[in-house]
């Protein structure tokens, strides 16, 4: 998209975080993306679908009681299945928040759609740039030092997390200063849920333990 902006945004100042918008990829794929009540008189009662994918009739449909940033997963998802999964027409889903939620999928069609959701909504490229121009180093590692500059006089709780714990990971991409500078942060730029920020910092290598 970023290639063919011209001809896609004709006449318009294109970032390329808009290229990471999933009403703009599906609207580039053709597909219409409604919002409305998807509550469903064949469903449990009290539960909601997050959205579904009506391929035929080039049709996405999302939960407008969504938040917002649960809203864009889900349609990152469901872009994923219309790329990833051509032989899937009909598609309900619940609403997804995330990479990483309580309740992860066991399919590997929702684990791909999860995957590429996460790379469509943070690219490494991008994420990349963003975070060296945030923290100036390649990457960061999980000293005293680091953990002090991101949590002051809480530092220990870090140190003391888990080994394989995301709560540093969580940090950085929460994080609106480190050692003076102030910055919007990574969880704000890119409009995800910190625990999907956490794994696209750790699937990319910028954040180690
Ligand atoms: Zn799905």
């Amino acid at each position: 998209m970023w290639d063919r902006q011209v001809s896609i945004w004709p006449g318009k100042k294109v970032r390329r975080v808009d290229c990471c918008d999933p009403w703009e990829v599906a609207n580039y794929l053709k597909f219409d993306v409604q919002e409305g009540d998807l509550s469903f008189s064949d469903l449990p009662y009290g539960m909601r679908l997050g959205g579904f994918l009506n391929r035929s009739a080039r049709l996405i449909a999302i939960a407008d009681q969504l938040k917002p940033r649960t809203k864009r997963f889900t349609l990152a998802h469901e872009i994923g299945h219309i790329l990833l999964h051509p032989g899937m027409h009909h598609h309900r889903e619940m609403p997804i928040h995330g990479l990483g939620e309580p309740r992860e999928p066991v399919e590997p069609e929702e684990l791909q759609a999860n995957h590429f959701a996460g790379c469509l909504l943070v690219p490494t490229s991008l994420l990349k740039r963003a975070f060296r121009s945030m923290f100036k180093v390649e990457y960061l590692t999980m000293t005293d030092d680091v953990a002090y500059a991101l949590l002051g006089e809480d530092y220990m709780s870090l140190m003391n997390s888990p080994p394989y714990s995301l709560a540093f990971h969580r940090c950085v991409g929460v994080v609106e200063r480190f050692h003076g500078r102030q910055f919007q942060s990574l969880v704000d730029l890119f409009q995800v849920h910190p625990t999907t920020m956490a794994i696209r910092l750790r699937q990319c290598g910028l954040v180690r333990r």
